[in-house]
């Protein structure tokens, strides 16, 4: 008998409760930009994915470590984390900014949170930014593991403000969460789909070559329209 070699399935890991880029839907399957977009890639440059979504720090440790082969998970590209993966060409732009419940009206300048505490997520852009302004605004941090804990601690006052990542923040608010963005955003540049530098490089050519495939034919623009509407 001839066996057929078998086909490579590339272990693909992303964040765990970060709508609109991944969530759980009620039926326990996975919904999301992120999502989407590995689909209609793997679809359309023919290779095989499984899914994995372990939380945001898990999936970048996976790669690291070779558990995993790629993320998407909503991961911005940075200088710092260019020494370590290589990136995909930009498939979304995004900002970090802060959240606070509406009924928060005492805290109109980042100086009002002075003495309080402000919940991040851990290993994200926005905990490098809490950090590096912690001692100027003088509030103290609690880390998060999963974006929902995050979220359900603002609703229930237990952090009086949190820093995420701006599409999910304003997705969680047109869901119903009765929260503010009282400041400007901070601008962090682009998402990208990355691998261990070095490992699995040719994962980011075919993401590369689908991407620009789909931004052609209108499909990145109806999987966007699907989640956020056109607005990127
Ligand atoms: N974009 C942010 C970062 O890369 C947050 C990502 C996330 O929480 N999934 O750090």
């Amino acid at each position: 008998f001839a066996t057929k070699a078998e086909e490579k399935v590339y272990t693909i890991v992303l964040d765990s409760t970060y709508a609109p880029f991944e969530y759980q839907a009620e039926d326990g399957s996975y919904a999301g930009i992120d999502v989407d977009l590995l689909d209609a890639i793997s679809k359309s440059e023919g290779f095989k994915v499984e899914k994995k979504f372990p939380g945001f720090q898990a999936a970048v440790d996976q790669v690291q470590a070779g558990q995993a082969d790629g993320i998407i998970a909503g991961m911005s590209i940075t200088d710092e984390r260019k020494k370590s993966f290589t990136f995909s060409e930009p498939y979304f732009d995004s900002s970090i900014e802060i959240a606070t419940k509406k009924s928060a009206k005492d805290i109109k300048t980042l100086d009002d949170l002075k003495g309080k505490k402000v919940g991040v997520k851990n290993g994200t852009v926005s905990q490098e930014w809490l950090v590096k302004n912690e001692k100027t605004y003088g509030y103290s941090l609690k880390i998060f593991d999963e974006g929902s804990q995050m979220y359900d601690a603002l609703n229930i006052n237990d952090v009086v403000a949190i820093m995420d990542d701006a599409p999910v923040i304003d997705y969680a608010i047109t869901q119903g969460k009765n929260f503010a963005t009282p400041f400007k955003p901070v601008p962090i540049g682009h998402y990208g789909f990355a691998v261990k530098k070095g490992k699995n490089e040719e994962l980011v050519k075919m993401f590369d070559k689908g991407l620009k495939k789909l931004k052609e034919n209108g499909k990145y623009d109806k999987i966007l329209a699907k989640y956020v509407g056109n607005d990127e």
